[in-house]
């Protein structure tokens, strides 16, 4: 039996896997690569303290942390949790994975997100051959080629700027017409020779038939693009993410109209015994540091409970 389960090992379960170990919880993570997606992050470089690392080395450090302290790491996937708390005892689950099961008295849902595809024409054909959602997985086979960046928010912005360390020309393609980067990150973009912002413009398809050739402007949107094509080698998809909370809803964890899992302060959702953290919970800023600060909240709320009467029984 399990004190404190946590479904993902992100930034946010990592460090809830550390605080919750060095509360004298028994502490399990599972999941099934460790790292979360800031590993797909080229630099961090608002981690307060350090002032500038990568997405794979903060994510390294924070599973050696949360090793280092005595939280069990296992590399399943979890596929069901049932509940098998009784009204006025400790809270029980039961967490099943393809080859385990294991029980505890508090879970941490930081299941994070999924990048969300935009779903046009030849995006889903091509992948893995010219479309990618990882500027730093793919980034480096593109050198002195020509791509385009989907997206208006912080993480277009970042993969634009990184590959224009590789590439010789970034378009940036934002449907609306201001983009929402960071501001340190939009004058970066600003002042970089190799990007250049298409506003008002959107993909409709991507072409080619070994891999990524050109894409096709959507026609009517004000764009001096529209309804053109433009030769391309590589189409980087940046348009946001999708909660991963099938389970929680499963459970009965209440989700927003965004599939996001409603939290309060402690970050406890409405089942006794069940918390969340992190990108996959209904919190309005999502910063890898904002999941950690959840997760360790967790962690302290999930020591209450299994210090409790109730639980110490
Ligand atoms: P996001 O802020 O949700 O931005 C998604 C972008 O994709 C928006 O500009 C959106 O356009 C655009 N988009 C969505 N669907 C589209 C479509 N069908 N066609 C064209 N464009 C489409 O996503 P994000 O930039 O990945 O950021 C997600 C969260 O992670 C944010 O909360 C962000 O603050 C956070 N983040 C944190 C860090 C960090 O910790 N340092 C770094 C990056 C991101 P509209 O603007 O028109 O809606």
């Amino acid at each position: 039996m399990y004190d404190f389960l946590i479904i993902g090992g992100g930034c946010s379960g990592l460090s809830a896997a550390m605080y919750g170990t060095r509360l004298g919880l028994k502490t399990l993570v599972l999941a099934e690569l460790p790292g979360g997606l800031i590993t797909s992050t080229h630099l961090v470089e608002n981690w307060p303290g350090i002032k500038t690392t990568s997405g794979p080395d903060l994510a390294y450090a924070l599973l050696d942390h949360a090793k280092a302290a005595g939280a069990e790491i296992k590399s399943e996937k979890a596929v069901s949790v049932e509940n098998l708390s009784a009204s006025g005892s400790c809270p029980r689950f039961k967490v099943k994975t393809g080859s385990n099961e294991y029980e505890t008295k508090t879970l941490l849902l930081a299941t994070g997100t999924v990048h969300k595809k935009l779903g046009i024409p030849g995006e889903k054909e091509l992948e893995n051959r010219g479309v990618s959602y990882c500027a730093l997985c793919d980034g480096a086979f593109f050198k002195q080629k020509t791509v385009c960046v989907v997206g208006g928010g912080d993480s277009a912005g970042k993969e634009a700027l990184f590959l224009s360390e590789h590439a010789d020309k970034v378009y940036l393609v934002v449907r609306k017409d201001i983009l929402r980067a960071e501001p340190i990150n939009a004058d970066r973009i600003a002042k970089n020779p190799k990007i250049e912002i298409l506003y008002k413009t959107e993909l409709e398809s991507i072409g080619g038939t070994d891999k990524v050739e050109k894409v096709k402007f959507k026609d009517g949107t004000g764009s001096e693009y529209a309804g053109k094509e433009l030769a391309m080698d590589g189409v980087f998809m940046a348009v946001g993410h999708d909660p991963q909370t099938s389970i929680a809803k499963e459970l009965g964890v209440l989700l927003n109209s965004k599939n996001e899992i409603i939290i309060d302060r402690k970050t406890q959702t409405n089942i006794n015994g069940i918390f969340s953290s992190g990108d996959c919970t209904d919190t309005e800023f999502k910063q890898a540091i904002t999941g950690s600060a959840e997760g360790v909240t967790a962690s302290y709320f999930a020591y209450n409970i299994c210090t409790s009467a109730q639980c110490a029984a």
